[in-house]
């Protein structure tokens, strides 16, 4: 891996300045509800692993969320086997990737459920809030929403990263573990 491994200690911080949308939704969702659906779970939890979340501290991260919401007994039951899954530790052993964004902007998300593409699945009234609170100013914001507008998401989500992280980005984001670990050079650099 190019990138340094995530703690948990700096995980808030980093969520904050280097998750693309649709990983910054699912991380706050499951902050302040201590749950996410399946579909939520296999997103960020495939994404955490690859910006290099190691197994012990993704089941402690989660733990610590789930436990509030279903007790700890529960999560140990139900929940942690998945995690361990993700991570090729049980079943077929396979080393699960992170999600594409072509995957993502083409999940079809219900209701309840957080994960997909923000660009693809908010209304048009979350969308401009959300990337509001994610610091794009009024400028940038109108030629993302033209982007989205022509379903363009992924070139509205490279004009999202050029305007949040003051720099160009020429060769488009196509994966969200891509938008990250360009961010974090930007900013380590
Ligand atoms: Fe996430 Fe990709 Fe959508 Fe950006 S374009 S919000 S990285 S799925």
């Amino acid at each position: 891996k190019e990138f340094a491994e995530v703690s948990i200690k700096d995980i808030d911080q980093v969520a904050k300045s280097s998750f693309p949308p649709c990983m910054r939704h699912l991380f706050e969702k499951l902050r302040e509800d201590h749950h996410l659906k399946h579909g939520g779970r296999m997103q960020l939890g495939l994404f955490l692993k690859g910006v290099g979340l190691k197994l012990d501290d993704a089941l402690a991260f989660w733990k610590a969320e789930f436990s509030q919401k279903v007790g700890a007994e529960r999560f140990d039951k139900e929940y942690a086997y998945s995690i361990r899954h993700n991570y090729g530790r049980e079943g077929k052993r396979t080393d699960y990737t992170p999600y594409s964004c072509q995957k993502i902007i083409s999940s079809t998300p219900g209701v309840g459920d957080h994960h997909g593409c923000p660009y693809r699945h908010f209304s048009e009234e979350n969308l401009r809030a959300a990337l509001g609170r994610m610091g794009v100013n009024s400028g940038a914001l109108e030629n993302v929403m033209d982007k989205v507008q022509n379903r363009h998401y992924q070139l509205a989500c490279t004009l999202t990263f050029e305007s949040i992280h003051g720099s160009s980005h020429d060769a488009g984001i196509n994966h969200p573990n891509q938008y990250f670990s360009d961010s974090q050079k930007i900013f380590k650099s």
